[in-house]
């Protein structure tokens, strides 16, 4: 009942065109334009020997199909799976790691993600290693122990360190690992890790796929056909398909994603360059700037620099009462949606972790993150200043207050 988006005679399509056009005017039932939403948990068969295409949601459903297929095209997988959470899509990969198998995995990947490592190597469902990915010594040390799946997660969260995956790749195929990226910081609008030599992708479509912030999902995408069967029977094994709704859902969000990304990261780079300039910040976190160590590498294997940063503040600003005073920006964990968000690594998204371990990541307390929306820069701009001039020491709050009563009496 699919559509094939790229037909192998026809013209190669543009990306933008294959997340608009996935599944459209397609339906065999009533010609629908947008695709239907199908939530019949079962299918009947015409013959008890006659198999039908779709018997059981867990195993297929036609909805969570065109999804699997529109962001196949888009990465370039010939097989994909869409599963219930961005979480669900990598334990799904770690199948594939036994008894006795090494994971290796980057020092700094996302924290639910070490959280699961740690919890399934305690089980001994295998051996986890975690390093810096940047660190050309540490990787050849780590891969000296014959890892048997390498997963890279690059820009990397909350510190935007660029992983160079076409190198990661190279060692991995040297020993013959997997290599699993989590593309869920730049989504294939703006990064394609299958073209660079990796095996699979998995996205948290909750983030900029979906874009919306209200569904949490995920996807594992595979470049070769076998390795995908092989997720998909043990995904179809383990039950964590995505529900039917959620992919309606998240096509509707993937329509969108070129046109919103490319919105968001220009609001970035505007929000970017004039917090750089300002003397109450004293660093950056974005690899569009050309001093992040991370640059080269970004402008080779990126489309964009994305629309998430990070500050570390100077030491005149009191953060927490920086956020409080926000009024765009909205107090979250999460990234990727049209709604600015902003955290405190420290005391939200790395709060598990204790202070010696931040301090070996690089997270300070004065650290701010940033994940910028479809709101206009020169909004998001004027709230942070504004914000800055009443989280400041106490003689910059008092000179504002000043100000602002001065202004209100004339
Ligand atoms: C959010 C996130 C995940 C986890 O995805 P969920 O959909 O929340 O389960 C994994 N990796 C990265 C990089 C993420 O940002």
């Amino acid at each position: 009942m699919s559509k094939t988006l790229q037909h192998a005679s026809g013209p190669r399509l543009s990306p933008q065109t294959l997340a608009a056009s996935a599944g459209v005017a397609h339906d065999p039932a009533f010609n629908a334009v947008s695709p239907p939403l199908h939530l019949s948990a079962n299918y009947a068969w015409s013959d008890p020997l006659e198999k039908p295409q779709y018997d059981y949601a867990r195993s297929g459903n036609p909805t969570r199909c065109q999804l699997e297929e529109a962001l196949c095209s888009l990465e370039g997988a010939a097989r994909g799976v869409v599963t219930a959470s961005g979480m669900a899509a990598l334990d799904l990969t770690f199948n594939l790691a036994g008894p006795g198998d090494l994971v290796l995995a980057p020092h700094d990947c996302y924290g639910g993600t070490h959280r699961l490592l740690t919890a399934r190597a305690k089980k001994g469902q295998f051996e986890v290693a975690f390093v810096d990915q940047t660190d050309p010594a540490a990787l050849a040390a780590a891969f000296a122990r014959k890892p048997k799946l390498v997963l890279i997660e690059t820009p990397s969260n909350p510190l935007l360190r660029i992983t160079d995956i076409g190198d990661v790749v190279r060692l991995a195929r040297e020993c013959g690992a997997i290599t699993v990226a989590d593309n869920t910081f730049l989504s294939p609008a703006l990064q394609r890790p299958l073209a660079l030599g990796c095996d699979i992708v998995v996205h948290s479509t909750t983030k900029f796929i979906n874009g919306h912030s209200d569904v949490v999902g995920g996807a594992v995408l595979a470049r070769e056909a076998a390795l995908g069967e092989e997720l998909a029977w043990w995904a179809n094994c383990t039950g964590v398909t995505g529900a039917p709704f959620d992919s309606f859902m998240t096509l509707r969000g993937l329509r969108t994603l070129f046109a919103r990304i490319e919105a968001q990261q220009a609001a970035a780079g505007a929000v970017v360059d004039a917090l750089a300039a300002d003397a109450r910040v004293a660093r950056v976190f974005y690899p569009g700037l050309a001093s992040h160590p991370g640059h080269e590498i970004a402008r080779e294997q990126q489309r964009g620099f994305g629309s998430m940063f990070s500050v570390e503040f100077a030491e005149s600003v009191d953060v927490i009462e920086l956020l409080r005073r926000l009024r765009i920006f909205t107090i979250a964990e999460s990234l990727g949606g049209f709604e600015s968000l902003v955290c405190v690594p420290a005391a939200m998204t790395h709060a598990s972790m204790t202070p010696a371990a931040r301090a070996t990541a690089g997270i300070s307390e004065r650290l701010v993150r940033f994940s910028i929306g479809l709101e206009h820069a020169d909004d998001l701009v004027r709230d942070i200043h504004a914000a800055l001039d009443l989280a400041g020491s106490d003689t910059a709050k008092v000179a504002y207050l000043e100000k602002q009563a001065a202004s209100a009496c004339g």
